[in-house]
Order: structure tokens, then sequence, then C-alpha cells
């Protein structure tokens, strides 16, 4: 198995790791420092050498995204740090503000500095009550040691650091929903253009980078950009260091690990995470959220013409690196790198009907497709599930699916539609089971 890290991770087992006290004595903040002695083209050259693979889900490169900010500008920047995390099977970002909250202040410093903003917000949902906590505190201990304020070490640099509270709505995860949000107004996607960057928060040049993103940027600072990157078994796909990976579902030990970029489904669920609960069979497995589509253990890796797939080709999908260019080439997605694993004992009927009442309920309304769509996915899932429907409505999920996807404002349409092209194509006998026989042969219950 790949290296597993501690870059993050090292206060996760201490009781007191949340304290400034812990942070700093295992290095914390000596990165933030070196960082506002450096240039801030030199901190943003390192984040670009680093290949930090945005942990939000959509996989674009932090210190590309951090040169779109305009080197001069009239109006204030400011960095938004993602923490909404509401995708299901994804507690990754809760689990570092809770138990290092630190690395996120550290984060927001040198973050601040590489983007040329002064303020800092994390956006929190509501009902983290101890990710709040663990971060107001960890806030109040930077100022009080002069590492937040008008001058962060003594050095002529001001950052000040905020949170500010979700009130639950997935939606709000999407960066231009979260700041409509932040600005007060009701949470729901702009058209892009314009970018953040140049329209972001209060109408001003924005960065809004995940949490998780953030947390890892004082490392790479401390490390040198090269070095992180070279830690992960992806650097070639430009896929660099070192992140947290997520397992939850029907495993013996869910929970969060991290490891070096390039850890296999295979190990994530077999040795980080235990195994198969009641040592059954893998049914499937989602591999990075909710939003991504399901995948078998039988699908096998065949990416014909580029050499760095050659060592996966003819393997299980089991045995590729999770990477965000290596589940793209294969029809997948990492997205958040945390997965959901299902057993031979869960019903793929009914794990797709839970996720669609998610979908359904979570959809802002803006876009007809999306509105429509995933309500009528929903009513046709119902049916189905209480031996109602027929195999017309069965190939229309099919069809509203596909109509949904690339018709929307935002990613969330595709995200929705995804599960239900996968489930539906990959288990359609046991779809048409729930039509033939009102599921009555299916004697699986959904655990997870
Ligand atoms: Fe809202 Fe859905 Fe449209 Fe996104 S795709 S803006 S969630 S209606």
């Amino acid at each position: 198995m790949l290296e597993q890290t501690t870059f993050l991770s090292h206060s996760y087992a201490k009781a007191d790791g949340h304290t400034l006290a812990a942070y700093e004595a295992s290095g914390g903040y000596k990165n933030a420092r070196k960082a506002l002695t450096m240039s801030r083209d030199a901190v943003v050259d390192e984040v670009k050498k680093a290949h930090i693979r945005g942990r939000g889900g959509a996989g674009f490169d932090c210190g590309t995204k951090w040169t779109f900010m305009p080197k001069e500008s009239k109006k204030p920047c400011y960095l938004v740090v993602n923490a909404d995390e509401g995708e299901p099977g994804t507690f990754k970002d809760r689990t570092i503000m809770e138990r290092n909250p630190h690395s996120v202040i550290e984060g927001c410093i040198i973050g601040c500095f590489g983007i040329g903003a002064h303020t800092a917000y994390i956006y929190v949902r509501d009902e983290l009550h101890l990710s709040k906590e663990r971060l107001w505190s960890a806030i109040e201990e930077a100022k009080a040691k002069g590492y937040l304020g008008p001058k962060p070490f003594g050095l002529d640099y001001p950052v000040e650091v905020y949170v500010q509270t979700g009130a639950g709505a997935y939606i709000c995860g999407e960066e231009t929903s979260l700041l409509n949000s932040l600005e007060g107004r009701r949470g729901e996607p702009r058209f892009k253009p314009p970018f953040p960057a140049q329209v972001g928060a209060f109408g001003c040049p924005t960065t809004v980078n995940n949490l998780e993103t953030i947390a890892i940027v004082p490392t790479v600072i401390g490390i040198g950009g090269d070095a992180f990157s070279r830690r992960s078994a992806l650097h070639d796909f430009n896929d660099g260091g070192a992140r947290l990976f997520g397992v939850s579902g029907h495993v013996k030990t869910p929970g969060v690990f991290e490891c070096a970029v390039g850890l296999t489904l295979r190990e994530l669920i077999y040795d980080l995470g235990g195994g198969i609960l009641g040592d059954k069979q893998l049914l499937a497995v989602i591999p990075g959220g909710s939003s991504c589509p399901v995948m078998l253990p039988s699908e096998v890796v065949n990416v014909p013409g580029d050499p760095r797939f050659e060592p996966y080709n003819g393997k299980s999908i089991l045995d590729l690196p999770l990477g965000v260019d290596t589940f793209r080439a294969v029809g997948g997605m990492l997205g958040t790198c945390c997965a959901i694993v299902l057993s031979e004992d869960a019903d793929p009927v009914l794990a797709l009907h839970n996720l669609m009442r998610f979908y359904k309920h979570e959809s802002c309304g803006q876009c007809t497709p999306c509105r429509e769509g995933c309500g009528w996915i929903d009513r046709i899932l119902n049916k189905l599930v209480d031996g109602h429907a027929t195999m017309e409505e069965l190939d229309q999920l099919h069809r509203i699916a596909s109509d949904i996807t690339g018709n929307t404002i935002c990613a969330f349409g595709d995200g929705a539609a995804q599960p239900v092209l996968s489930f539906v194509r990959k288990f359609r006998k046991q779809f048409e089971d729930y039509v033939l026989t009102g599921g009555k042969s299916q004697t699986k219950k959904l655990v997870a």
C-alpha cells in the first residue's frame, strides 16, 4: 500500500490536537511566517508546483486558480473557504475542522497573501457545531498570539479570518451559491461568467477554495511544492501530494485516512476500511460522494493510447489509482475521494431511490431541467419501489437524466443525473425486477 502520511492527521489521535500549543509543537505557523517573507509570486509558484487538485470535487488545480486573481485591484480581494461539505458520504473537512483547525487558519494566512487578499471567510454549514467552535477558538488563539490581525508575526500584511455559517442547503456548497449566501442573499448559483476571480464576494475578486485544499497549503510551503507533488503516485498526472480518503457504508472500519495520492479503491476498502461488513462480497462503490457514477468491481480499465495507463489496462477498476484524471478517463469521477461502499446485501434500487429523494429536495429550482427532472425521477422511483412502475417509465429514467445533463446553470444537475444514469445501466436487471415482480424477488435490504 502507498505511504500513509500525517501532514494533516498528525493531531487526530491527540485529545488536545486542536489547540494552538499542540499545533505549534508540531511546527505549526512556521510556514505562514515563512510565506509572508517570500514574494507573492514565489508563494503561488510553490502552490502551482505542488499540483494540489481541488479537494472539493471539481479537481481544479489550486495554484492555477490563484493566478486568476488580479495582480492589482482597486477593490478588496477575498479568500473564501468552502467548508459546507454537504455531499452524502463525505466527512473529511469536518474531521480537519474538529481535529486540526489551526492548519486551516495557517492556510488562510498563506492563501490570502498568495491571492492579494486581507480577509478570509470560512463558510461552514451550521449544524457542524463542534467544527464552528474549534474554528472560532483557533481564530481567537491565533489573534491573541499575534498571528492574525494588523501585523501577523510582526510583519506588514494584515489578515483577518471570519467564520460564516450556512443554513444547511446542499447547493450552498456550489461556489457562486455560497457567495450569494455569504452576502445574505438566497443561496442559488449565479451564471458564469463572470467568474469569482473577476466578480466574487460583494462584487470583488474572490478565490473560493475547499477547506482541505487550504489546510494542506502550509505543508506545501514547508517542504516545497515539488517535493510535495512527488509524494503522489500520480505525479505524472499533475495530481500531487497527499490527501484525505474517506470510506463509509458497508465496511468494517469506516473513517478518514490520510495517504499519498494514488491509493487504489481496493486498498481504501480492504486495507484502510477493513474489508466488507460480514465478509460479504463487494457489490459496488461510489468513489467520491454521491454525485459520482457508481462503479462495479467487474469493470476493467481500458484507456488505449496513453502510456500512463499501460500498467492498469486490463485490471479491475479497484486497482486503478484514485486520481482526478485517472477516474475521469474511465468514465468515472473522483469527486471528494470519500467512497460509499455497497455490499452484496444492498439493494441498488433502494440506494438510488434514497439518493434521488435527496437531490429532489436540494435542487434550488432555478433551472427547469433540474427542478422538474429531479422531481419526475423521484416520482418514477417512488412508483418503482411501490411495485407500480412500467417498463416505459424505467426507460424514461434514462431519458430524463440525459436531458438534465449539460442543460443547467450549475453542476448540481449533472451530479443528480449521474447516479441515475449509472445505477439504471449497471443494475438494469434489478430495476426490471421491480417492474416485473414489484421487487418481491429482492430479498436484500439497504443498510448504508
Ligand atoms: Fe439550481 Fe439545479 Fe439549476 Fe443548479 S442545476 S441552478 S441546483 S436548478
